[in-house]
C-alpha cells in the first residue's frame, strides 16, 4: 500500500493542529473513526447506580460531599438519586439540587406519574425516566406486554416534558431486548420529546464490537438526540464497551467513581475519562488532575478500597520496582508510563524490592535526601534484596531504617 493510500484511510482531518501531535507519547492520532465525537458528556451516577452497590447507603452529608467533588471535577450531569424510593433519598436529592453546584442535577424515575412528580418536587434540572425493554424483564419483572411498555414510556416522557424539564430516557436491559422493538421504543420516546436516549447494558453482556454495532443501529432512531451508553462490568468490559459505543457515535457515558455499582459495578469514571482524553483526544470537561483525589474521597466514604492495580488511580498505576523499568523511567518517564502521573493527580512511586537495581535505590535515596555514594547504594541494595527474598516490603520508613543503620556503621568504622 502506498503512503497516499494509507493516508486516504484516515477519513477525518486531524484536529490537533499538527498531523504528528501525539496524545500519549508515541501514539499518533490515527483518527480513522469518523463517528468519534469531539466532546462527550460525562453523566456521573455514583450517587444513584453507585449507591446500589451491595452494602452501600450514603447519608445526606456524604451525598453532598461527593456531589460537591463531582462539581469541582467538572462532570456534565450528577444523577443524585431516586427520589421515589424513600423520604431520606428525596431530601438528599432536593438538597443537592438546591446547592447550585453547576452540573445538571438528575433524578431517576420509573415511567409513572408518581415517580416523575417526586423528581419534579425535588427541584432537579433533569429526569432520567426508564422502563424495561427486554422480554425477560417485561415478562418476569413487570408482567407487561411490549405494547404496554411502549405506551407507558411515551406517556412518561410526554408527562415529564409537559413540565418543561430535560428528559433522558433509558430502555432498561436494552442490550438483551429485541432489536426491532428497541428501535421502535427509542424512536417513539425521541418523537415524544426525550432530550437524550441512554442505552443501558444492564447485566453487562456486551462486547466492544457488539456495542459499536448496536449504537450505530440505534442512532437513526434517536433522530439527532444525544445517545448515551450505560455499561455494567460483569465481564470486565464496561469501560471498553463505553469507549466502543462512543466511537460509534454515542455522545454521553454513564459512569461511577471507582466503578462502584451493582454486582461487578459500572464503567469507572476515571478510566473512561482518561481513555477519552488521552487515547482518543476527546474532550470531557473533566479536570483530569482531580481524578485521584475524587477516587480517594469516594473510597473513604464507601469504605471500598481502591485495588492497587486499578488503572489510573491505583497505588501501583505509576509504581515501578523492576531495575530495568526504574532505570528507564528515571531517564525518561515515557519509557514505561503512558502518561505523566500528574495528569491524573497521581504520583510516581519507585518501590524497592528484590527486583530493584542500583538506579532505583539511588533515586529513592536522593528523594529522601540521603547521600548516594556508590558504596552506600550497593549496601542498601544488598539489604533490600535480602529482605525482598524474605517477602519483606521496603517502604519509605523501612528504607530510612536501613540507610540510617548503614550510615551509622560507616561513621563508626571511620572514627
Ligand atoms: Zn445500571
Amino acid at each position: 500500500m502506498s503512503a497516499g493510500a494509507l493516508r486516504h484511510t484516515f477519513k477525518r482531518p486531524l484536529r490537533s493542529g499538527s498531523a504528528e501531535m501525539p496524545i500519549v507519547e508515541g501514539v499518533r492520532i490515527v483518527d480513522e473513526v469518523e463517528t468519534l465525537p469531539k466532546e462527550v458528556r460525562i453523566f456521573d451516577t455514583t450517587l444513584r447506580d453507585g449507591e446500589q452497590t451491595p452494602g452501600i447507603s450514603f447519608t445526606k452529608e456524604q451525598k453532598l460531599a461527593i456531589a460537591r467533588q463531582l462539581a469541582k471535577l467538572g462532570v456534565a450531569s450528577i444523577e443524585a438519586g431516586f427520589p421515589a424510593v424513600s423520604k431520606g433519598e428525596f431530601e438528599a436529592v432536593k438538597e443537592i439540587a438546591g446547592e447550585g453546584l453547576g452540573p445538571e442535577i438528575v433524578a431517576l424515575a420509573r415511567s409513572n406519574k408518581h415517580d416523575i412528580d417526586r423528581a419534579l418536587d425535588a427541584g432537579v434540572d433533569a429526569i432520567h425516566v426508564f422502563i424495561a425493554a427486554s422480554d425477560i424483564h417485561l415478562k418476569y419483572k413487570l408482567r407487561m406486554s411490549r405494547e404496554e411498555a411502549l405506551r407507558r414510556a411515551v406517556e412518561a416522557v410526554e408527562y415529564a416534558k409537559s413540565h418543561g424539564i430535560t428528559v433522558e430516557f433509558s430502555p432498561e436491559d436494552a442490550t438483551r431486548a429485541d432489536l426491532q422493538y428497541l428501535y421502535q421504543m427509542v424512536k417513539a420516546v425521541a418523537e415524544a420529546g426525550a432530550d437524550r436516549i441512554d442505552i443501558p447494558d444492564t447485566v453487562g453482556v456486551m462486547t466492544p464490537t457488539r456495542m459499536k454495532y448496536l449504537i450505530k443501529y440505534i442512532l437513526p432512531a434517536a433522530q439527532g438526540k444525544i445517545v448515551s451508553v450505560h455499561c455494567h462490568n460483569d465481564f470486565g468490559l464496561a469501560v471498553a464497551n463505553s469507549i466502543a459505543g462512543i466511537e460509534a457515535g454515542a455522545k454521553q457515558a454513564h459512569v461511577t467513581v471507582n466503578g462502584i455499582g451493582e454486582r461487578a459495578g459500572n464503567a469507572a469514571l476515571e478510566e473512561v475519562v482518561a481513555a477519552l482524553e488521552f487515547l482518543l483526544n476527546v474532550r470531557t470537561g473533566v479536570n483530569t488532575k482531580l481524578l485521584y483525589e475524587t477516587s480517594v474521597l469516594v473510597s473513604e466514604i464507601t469504605g471500598i478500597p481502591i485495588p492497587p492495580n486499578k488503572p489510573i488511580v491505583g497505588a501501583n498505576a505509576f509504581s515501578h520496582e523492576s531495575g530495568i523499568h526504574v532505570h528507564g523511567v528515571i531517564s525518561n518517564p515515557f519509557t514505561y508510563e503512558p502518561i505523566r502521573p500528574e495528569m491524573v493527580g497521581q504520583k510516581r512511586r519507585i518501590v524497592l524490592g528484590k527486583h530493584s537495581g542500583r538506579h532505583g535505590v539511588e533515586y529513592a535515596l536522593k528523594t529522601l535526601g540521603y547521600p548516594t555514594e556508590p558504596d552506600i547504594v550497593l549496601k542498601v541494595l544488598d539489604e533490600v534484596k535480602r529482605l525482598g527474598d524474605q517477602g519483606v516490603r521496603v517502604d519509605e520508613d523501612k528504607l530510612r531504617e536501613i540507610v540510617e543503620k548503614i550510615l551509622e556503621e560507616r561513621e563508626l568504622t571511620a572514627s
